[in-house]
C-alpha cells in the first residue's frame, strides 16, 4: 500500500497570522488535500523568547475563520523538550556533538580578524570546541554542536525544480542543535517533529530552502525517513524585504476574506476567475480544491 501523504502548516507564534503565512497555509493544505492526505498543524513555539503571548490562538482562530480543518490534535514544540533530549542523546552516543564555549562575540572578533570565513548563512564555524568533552562544563556554559562531514547535502525541489545542494563543511561548518540558554535550535526541533508526525511533504516559505540541508543531514544522523520538500515563493514588502510579522504585515484577523483568499491563489500561479473574489468563501474553496496544482 502506498503511503499516506502527511503535510503540515508549521507557523511561529510570533505574532498572528498575516498573508504571507495564508499563503503556505493554502498551498500545503490544497496539496495534501490534492492527494487525499492529512494536514496537521505544529505550532513552532521552539523559540520561547521570541513567542508571543496570545499568538498561537490568534493563528488558530484565522485558520478557523477561513476554514481549516486539520487532521490530529495541534503539536506545540514548546511540549516536546524530551523528546529533543533524547534526540540530543542519540547524537551523542554516535560522538556527533561536542560543547561549544564560544561566544558570539569572541566569533564575531575572529570573523573580523579573518580568522574565521564568514560564508552566505554567516560564520562558518570551523570546530574550535569540538574536542571539548561535556564532562568538563556546566550545560548553561555551551551551546551544543553538530559535527558535519565534508559532504554535499542535496535534495530536488518539488516546485522549484531544481536541485539544491551544501557542503555543510564549507557553507557552514558545524552547527548548533542547543543553545547555550538551553533552548533547542530550530533545525533539530523541526527534524525531531517531522519524523514524529511521519510527514510526507513539507510546502514551505523559500526562506526555509537553505536550512533543508541541515534538516537532511540530521534526518541521516537520527535515521529518520527524508520528506520530500515544496519551497514556495514569498510575498516580498515594497522594499523587497520578506513580508512578515517584523517587517508590519498586517494580522489577517477571525473573519475570512475570499477577496484575500482569492489574492493568495493568485499568488501561488492558479488563476482564479476574475469575480471569484466577490464569491462565497466556500465558492472559493470549491474552486481552489478543484483546480489546485502546486506550479
Ligand atoms: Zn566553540
Amino acid at each position: 500500500m502506498a503511503q499516506i501523504y502527511r503535510g503540515r502548516f508549521a507557523p511561529s507564534p510570533t505574532g498572528p497570522l498575516h498573508k504571507g503565512s495564508l499563503v503556505a497555509a493554502i498551498a500545503s493544505y490544497l496539496e495534501a488535500r490534492k492527494h487525499n492526505g492529512q494536514w496537521l498543524v505544529r505550532m513552532e513555539d521552539v523559540d520561547e523568547r521570541r513567542n508571543v503571548d496570545g499568538a498561537a490562538d490568534c493563528i488558530l482562530r484565522s485558520l478557523e475563520a477561513y476554514g481549516f480543518e486539520w487532521d490530529e490534535d495541534i503539536l506545540y514544540q514548546s511540549h516536546r523538550k524530551q523528546a529533543y533530549s533524547q534526540a540530543l542523546d542519540t547524537l551523542r552516543h554516535q560522538g556527533l556533538i561536542y560543547p561549544c564555549t564560544c561566544s558570539r562575540k569572541s566569533l564575531r572578533a575572529k570573523a573580523a580578524q579573518g580568522e574565521i570565513l564568514t560564508g552566505q548563512l554567516g560564520y562558518i564555524y570551523p570546530g574550535l570546541c569540538s574536542d571539548n568533552h561535556f564532562s568538563d562544563f556546566k550545560p548553561a556554559d555551551y551551546a551544543v554542536r553538530i559535527k558535519v562531514p565534508e559532504e554535499n547535502f542535496g535534495f530536488t525541489d518539488e516546485l522549484l525544480k531544481h536541485h539544491s545542494t551544501q557542503n555543510l563543511k564549507h557553507d557552514l561548518g558545524d552547527f548548533i542543535i542547543r543553545r547555550r540558554d538551553g533552548l533547542f535550535a530550530y533545525q533539530l526541533a523541526v527534524v525531531v517533529d517531522d519524523a514524529y508526525q511521519n510527514i510526507t511533504h513539507v510546502v514551505r516559505g523559500v526562506d526555509l530552502l537553505d536550512s533543508t540541508p541541515r534538516q537532511l543531514y540530521l534526518q541521516q544522523c537520527l535515521n529518520y525517513p527524508r520528506p520530500a520538500y515544496a519551497h514556495l515563493p514569498l510575498i516580498l514588502c515594497e522594499n523587497g524585504d520578506k513580508l512578515s510579522k517584523q517587517t508590519g504585515a498586517q494580522d489577517i484577523g477571525d473573519k475570512a476574506d475570499s477577496a484575500l483568499m482569492v489574492a493568495c491563489l493568485d499568488f501561488l500561479g492558479q488563476k482564479p476567475p476574475s469575480g471569484l473574489e466577490k464569491d462565497t468563501l466556500a465558492n472559493v474553496w470549491q474552486w481552489a480544491g478543484e483546480n489546485w496544482n502546486l506550479i
